[in-house]
């Protein structure tokens, strides 16, 4: 007789086998819930795909222990700390909706890789930027996006005039920002490119400063100085009247002494 009953009885073994797993992960989680009351935590969520998101450091965790473990890491007190500091200023609750729309729910994979050059235009002389932002893993439908946003508008840093940022998007990618000069940016012909290398997945962005003395208003012309009326058509002919004759400057006249 075959003993069929073998080979059931291993799967069998296997299948309880995770299910002892599922159970030790429920158990775990059990566990955590009861340490912790996570629903006093106003940073926890639990996303779309079923993992666990932390709202303040926008990290992603598999399981309830792994954001437990999160929430007693250096990142996460870290940020905890800069938050109550920033609440004592605004409320909590304004705090973190803003956030929240400010961030999208995807899941990120870190920052691109990225070159930046700087450059002289070797005929204009003006200053240019060259960034390449390397998307490997880019959502295959998608074009990585750039945007310029000026000191005020971002809310990462406290605003500074001098500067203004150039951000660059493409999920799963974090966004990134390059903090340059805030000098007018030359829009004309060939002097702002971008373009997305669909084969080696590379954005490039090329920008022209405007020169110094572009942005100068332009040197008004002095009023003219009155010009004698055009000739009319009579000046045209010679006059028969006696026109007074100025006599030339006398040659080698003696030079006024200062
Ligand atoms: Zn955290």
């Amino acid at each position: 007789m075959f003993r069929d009953f073998g080979s059931k009885a291993g799967s069998g073994g296997q299948q309880s086998a995770s299910l002892a797993n599922v159970d030790r992960r429920e158990r775990q989680t059990q566990l955590a819930l009861e340490n912790i009351d996570l629903e006093k935590d106003p940073y926890i969520m639990k996303n779309h795909i079923g993992k666990y998101e932390c709202k303040l450091c926008l990290t992603q965790h598999n399981t309830i222990g792994n954001y437990m473990a999160h929430t007693q890491g250096r990142r996460h007190k870290y940020n905890l700390h800069k938050r109550i500091a920033a609440d004592q200023k605004d409320t909590p609750i304004k705090g973190i909706q803003k956030q929240e729309k400010m961030f999208k729910k995807t899941l990120k994979i870190g920052r691109p890789g990225y070159t930046v050059s700087k450059k002289i235009n070797p005929e204009t002389k003006q200053k240019s930027l060259i960034f390449v932002i390397q998307y490997p893993e880019i959502d295959k439908e998608l074009q990585p996006r750039f945007r310029i946003m000026s000191s005020y508008e971002q809310k990462q840093e406290p605003p500074n005039p001098k500067y203004q940022y150039l951000l660059f998007a493409a999920d799963p990618y974090e966004t990134i920002a390059f903090k340059i000069p805030n000098k007018p940016i030359d829009r004309g012909e060939g002097k702002f490119i971008t373009e997305w290398d669909k084969d080696t997945y590379s954005m490039t962005l090329k920008l022209h400063f405007q020169k110094e003395d572009q942005k100068q208003i332009p040197k008004i012309p002095p009023p003219s100085a009155k010009l004698p009326p055009p000739p009319s058509s009579l000046g045209t002919r010679k006059l028969a009247l006696p026109g007074k004759v100025i006599p030339p400057p006398p040659i080698n006249a003696p030079l006024r002494k200062q």
